[in-house]
């Protein structure tokens, strides 16, 4: 079965279509976390962060750019967050990389993540554990 957002890239199925440039792609979310939602897209089918290049990576974030900024002016937002939910793990429900732009109003009308401690020893051990993979 095709992916979900190639079709709405080729309009085989509607979408409320924000933007449209020769890479990108943004439009609604159908299921918004709050009003104003916008999903930025690749028009190439590409499923995670770690698989685009950077052509189209660099696109990709100038559009988020753009809408997060115009998005902002028009709904009369004061901030906006940019999330990748990157593998199932991490909540991927579509396999086409997809960036969420949310305008935010107000810190309580969201409760993003409760944040933890790190024991003695251990944020250094992970930090040279990525640092080792760069
Ligand atoms: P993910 O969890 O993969 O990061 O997010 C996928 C998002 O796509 C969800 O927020 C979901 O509401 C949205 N979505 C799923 N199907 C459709 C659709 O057919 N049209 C639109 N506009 N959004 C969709
Ligand atoms: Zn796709």
């Amino acid at each position: 079965m095709e992916c979900i957002f190639c079709k709405i890239i080729k309009n085989e199925i509607p979408s409320q279509l924000i933007y449209e440039d020769d890479y990108t792609m943004a439009f609604l979310d159908i299921a918004p976390v709050l009003p104003g939602h916008v999903l930025v897209v690749p028009k190439k089918h590409v499923a995670t962060l770690g698989a685009m290049d950077d052509v189209i990576l660099c696109h990709t974030m100038n559009t988020v750019q753009k809408i997060a900024e115009a998005m902002k002016e028009a709904l009369g937002a004061r901030g906006y967050n940019i999330t990748i939910n990157n593998g199932e793990a991490a909540g991927q429900l579509i396999d086409h990389f997809h960036l969420h732009v949310i305008p935010r109003h107000k810190k309580e009308e969201l409760d993003l993540w409760a944040q933890g401690k790190y024991e003695t020893g251990e944020a250094e051990s992970i930090a040279k554990k990525i640092k080792a993979k760069l």
